[in-house]
């Protein structure tokens, strides 16, 4: 590390936003440090997207080869080598990680900074920030520092060994029987995964449908996709007690009609992500963070404190690796460009369940009770010929349109490769184009993306 360094800009943590940052302001001719205390490439590369879209990967396959006689393929036995899977995911990560590295080597500018970054307070030389034995200056500041897993206060939870969405990749026993506390995307991506590992899998969710943001309609039948395939559900559900067992875990659940406990081999704590702000030192300097540890921060991504910047998961709002990189866009934009970018923007996102679900824009719940005028048109996958060609004729797509402009308000593909089809209601929408620009166009048949025009047409 350069101790007592001094730089015109300290990126705090090496994520999704804060490596193309460094790179960018360094590029324009700013004196650029970047802190990472683990791993560069944060929670994406290293235990979030991409492994997990990597192991997701590995559940598929076994899928289709169970499946094989649908094709009319004799495959006789499937046989899972978990620790081959995740082998397989975590050679990923070291290969990403790595020529991330390799980035930094010996590059003066930006500069890499091990260890974990506290702020001290600012004198005039600027703002102080503890590295490990050593400190730097800098003039302004970026915090990027992203999230950790929210484990809930649940009695018994802490002397329980559970996996969690940061630890997964290295626990390569198979669990017999998982129990997943928290329905959100990270529950239900991995309650599909390990079901298909062989695992048998319930969920356990608080409230009253999984992917709580979502319209009823399209949580119930994502549900139903993932019940077809032996995953369980408890809904309305709270877990009060966890107990270890001599093999195993016992869970006191409550719900609407009473307790009930449940026995599993293993835990998977999926109730949220926490902000990683409750040890940065942003109280010496006066930057505002809410009781949850969001940092507040203006459209511009400027918190309260002159200099001091912020971007990626702890700003608040969608937290995905997409937006965090889009942070770095606007950053550069205000930082050395012409401040015209800021977080007005539309920003899709996706749950890589199989199928998938592509979302953008408003739910029918947002539209409705913003008082807009809509229209809604519902499109069966299994019209669809490319998707019976491929066996992945499950889903739907829900689209939700202005009624007097045209212009797709929200949009919902719940699809094989869903996460890929809805862009081209995110273009329309970034185009402000109304739905019959799609309608009039020509799709290529057979295609999944057909499908998508098929909605729209729906419209008239
Ligand atoms: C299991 C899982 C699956 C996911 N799947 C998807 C997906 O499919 N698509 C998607 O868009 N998003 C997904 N996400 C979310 C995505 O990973 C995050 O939104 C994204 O990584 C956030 O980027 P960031 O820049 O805010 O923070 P991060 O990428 O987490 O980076 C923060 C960095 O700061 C470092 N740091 C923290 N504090 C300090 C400190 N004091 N000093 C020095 N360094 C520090 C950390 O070590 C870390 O490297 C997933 C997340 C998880 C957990």
């Amino acid at each position: 590390m350069a101790r007592n360094a001094k730089y015109d800009v300290l990126v705090i943590g090496g994520g999704q936003a804060g490596i193309p940052l460094a790179y960018g302001l360094a590029n324009a001719g700013r004196r650029m440090g970047l802190a990472e205390r683990k791993h560069l490439g944060g929670s994406c590369v290293n235990f979030g997207c991409i492994p997990t879209k990597a192991a997701i990967a590995s559940g598929r396959v076994a899928h289709l080869a169970r499946r094989g006689a649908e094709f009319g393929l004799k495959i006789s036995t499937v046989e899972v080598d978990f620790p081959a899977v995740l082998k397989r995911a975590k050679d990923i990560v070291i290969d990403l990680r790595r020529s991330l590295e390799q980035g930094f080597e010996n590059s003066e500018n930006p500069c890499l900074l091990r260890g974990h970054a506290r702020v001290e307070g600012r004198d005039e030389n600027g703002f102080r920030v503890r590295m490990g034995h050593g400190a730097v200056t800098a003039g302004e500041i970026v915090i990027d520092t992203g999230t950790r897993s929210l484990i809930p206060a649940i009695e018994g939870l802490d002397g329980i060994d559970f996996i969690d969405a940061e630890n997964w990749i290295e626990r390569t026993e198979l669990p017999e029987r998982l129990a997943i506390i928290g329905g959100g995307y990270i529950g239900l991506e991995m309650s599909q995964l390990y079901r298909r590992m062989g695992s048998a899998v319930t969920v356990i969710e608080e409230s009253d449908q999984i992917t709580g943001h979502e319209d009823k309609d399209i949580a119930e039948d994502l549900k139903r996709l993932l019940e077809a395939e032996a995953v369980e559900f408890c809904l309305n559900t709270q877990v009060r007690r966890a107990d270890r067992k001599e093999k195993g875990i016992r869970l006191t659940l409550e719900g609407s009609d009473g307790t009930a406990d449940i026995e599993a081999s293993h835990l998977f704590v999926a109730a949220g992500r926490k902000p990683n702000t409750d040890d940065l030192g942003l109280e010496t300097i006066g930057v505002k963070v809410s009781s949850k540890g969001i940092v507040e921060a203006n459209k511009r991504l400027a918190t309260n404190v002159e200099g001091v910047w912020v971007a990626g998961d702890i700003r608040g709002g969608p937290m995905f690796t997409h937006t965090s990189w889009d942070d770095y866009r606007i950053l550069m934009s205000q930082m050395v460009g012409d401040g015209s970018r800021t977080t007005d923007r539309i920003v899709p996102y996706a749950i890589f369940t199989d199928p998938e679900l592509g979302r953008v824009g408003m739910t029918e719940r947002e539209a409705r009770a913003a008082g807009k005028q809509i229209k809604i048109a519902r499109f069966e996958m299994r019209k669809n010929g490319k998707a019976r060609d491929l066996g992945d004729s499950e889903g739907f797509i829900k689209v939700i349109i202005d009624a007097e402009t045209g212009c797709i308000l929200g949009a919902t593909v719940l699809a094989t490769e869903a996460a890929e089809l809805v862009h081209l209601y995110v273009e329309l929408m970034n185009a402000e184009a109304p739905y019959t620009v799609m309608r009039d166009a020509i799709h290529i048949h057979p295609t999944l993306a057909e499908a998508l025009q098929s909605a729209v047409s729906l419209f008239g």
